[in-house]
Formats: structure tokens, C-alpha cells, sequence
């Protein structure tokens, strides 16, 4: 994909595989090298590798994920069935792929969005090394080009404690997902299938309401906490038969009011 990316600076361009002179076209940034046929990234500053993560997740594989993720715990009830369904794109996206060794010798590994996404959670995937493999130019008409320079992602790795001389490797890696927007309560969100483990990324969704839990947690806690201190009344009653009839009338009440708590807790399950 050839995007209007600024002219590449005019000194030389070496393959960051095997060192070979290479010569892109005016604004061509991903490139395959003529000598050790590597696919590299022609960034403004630096020439990396350039990986791709197969797609492995079918369309409707991935939709199916949308689906369990929708009807799932995290999100207000019955989404799946609520939410309107958009638009649905796939796109191979592109990431700053970062390996930098730490303190403690141990190599970890960096991601950060190389261009604009709603979706910032996508750092947190894990990429088994393995799975990268060479950028193919057939990937270009659903590659979303950078636009977030390779200076910028060292800049965060340096905000995060990660200096260069630490840094490893560097790559440009393109990973498949699938784009989806629906609307509920009058609002669009935008949710994320990653093509390669089917996993879901959003960072804002319609959420569960968490108040009502917090209010049944509190008033079960309130409950239970005067229904422990009777025990403590029989005794200040009547030593250890009063501490004995207590004890007997502590555990029926328990029992007794963990129902409504229960029932409480299910009934605002059902709701939220
Ligand atoms: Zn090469």
C-alpha cells in the first residue's frame, strides 16, 4: 500500500536482514529485499522487519466470539441480543513490535498501536514468536498503513523505564482483526476480534452496573454483623447457657437471612 508517507530521507536504505543496498520507489514503505527476500518496513528512521500474524479465525468464527463476549459477565445483560450490529471491516493493523531485555537479563516484548485505534487494549496481546511470518505484498489492500513513526513507540518505551541500548529488536508487525460497530442505548461502540487467537478487545463497552452489587454486599454485611453480636447478648444475659442459646439463634437467623440475600443477588443478576 502506497500512502502519501513523506519522501524517506535521501542516504542509503540497507536491508535490516542481510545489510544489501536497497532502492524503494518514491514512497514505498513496505518492501520485500531483492537478496535475502526479507520483508522489511521502511520507517523515517529506521529500516525493521516487517511480520504479518496469519488469520486464522473465520468471519463468522469471529462474529460467534462478538456474540459470547456480548452475552458474557462483563457486559450489561443481553447485549448480544440488545446491540445493533454496524459495520463490520477486516483489516490487518499495524503494531510496533518492541523485544527489550531487563534489568533481570529477561527478554519482554512491547506492542503499541503504529496507527490510530480506539481500541488501545491491543497492547496487551501476547504474540507467540512463532506465529510472526513474513509480511506478503498480497496483504497490502488490507493493510492499514503506519502513521505512528518508530521514534514515537521508543519514546513510550522510554516513558515506561525501557532505554534503547535495552531494546532488542524492533519490528513492524500487521495483525488481522475484525473491526465492529454497534449501537445500544443510542450510543456506538466499537469492539475488536483479533483474527490469529479470536480474542475480543474493547475498551469501552456498555458495562454491568456494579451499584447494586455493592448495596446487596453491604447491607448482607450489615446484616450478618448484628446477627453475630447476639450471641454476645446471651452471654451478657446469661453466661454459658445464654452464650449457648445465642450461638443456636445466631446460626437459624444466618441461615434464615442468607436467603433473602440470595434471592436479592439473583434477582438483581437477572436485571442488570
Ligand atoms: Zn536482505
Amino acid at each position: 500500500m502506497t500512502t502519501a508517507s513523506p519522501a524517506l530521507p535521501s542516504t542509503e536504505v540497507h536491508c535490516a536482514q542481510c545489510g544489501g543496498l536497497l532502492h524503494p520507489d518514491e514512497g514505498q514503505i513496505f518492501l520485500t529485499c531483492p537478496y535475502c527476500s526479507s520483508s522489511v518496513y521502511l520507517d523515517k528512521s529506521k529500516v525493521v522487519f516487517h511480520w504479518s500474524l496469519a488469520c486464522t479465525v473465520a468471519p463468522e468464527a469471529a462474529r460467534a466470539s462478538l456474540h459470547r463476549w456480548m452475552a458474557g459477565n462483563q457486559t450489561v445483560k443481553d447485549l448480544d441480543r440488545k446491540a445493533k450490529l454496524v459495520s463490520a471491516t477486516f483489516q490487518y493493523f499495524p503494531v510496533w513490535y518492541c523485544k527489550a531485555r531487563n534489568t533481570a537479563a529477561k527478554e519482554q516484548v512491547y506492542l503499541e498501536p503504529a496507527a490510530a485505534i480506539s481500541i488501545s487494549e491491543i497492547k496487551s496481546l501476547a504474540i507467540p514468536a512463532g506465529d510472526l511470518q513474513k509480511y506478503e505484498a498480497g496483504l497490502d489492500s488490507q493493510a492499514v498503513a503506519p502513521s505512528v513513526p518508530l521514534p514515537a513507540m521508543l519514546q513510550w518505551l522510554a516513558g515506561r523505564g525501557v532505554a534503547g541500548e535495552q531494546i532488542t529488536e524492533a519490528a513492524l508487525v500487521h495483525l488481522p482483526v475484525y473491526l465492529y460497530k454497534y449501537e445500544f442505548g443510542g450510543k456506538t461502540y466499537t469492539a475488536m476480534v483479533e483474527g490469529a487467537s479470536g480474542k475480543v478487545f474493547a475498551n469501552i463497552f456498555p458495562a454491568k452496573a456494579e451499584a447494586p452489587y455493592f448495596l446487596v454486599a453491604a447491607f448482607s454485611l450489615l446484616g450478618f454483623l448484628v446477627i453475630s453480636a447476639i450471641p454476645l447478648i446471651g452471654y451478657a444475659l446469661g453466661e454459658t447457657a445464654g452464650l449457648a442459646v445465642g450461638l443456636l439463634v445466631m446460626l437459624v437467623l444466618a441461615v434464615i437471612f442468607a436467603v433473602p440475600v440470595f434471592a436479592l443477588a439473583a434477582y438483581i443478576s437477572s436485571k442488570v
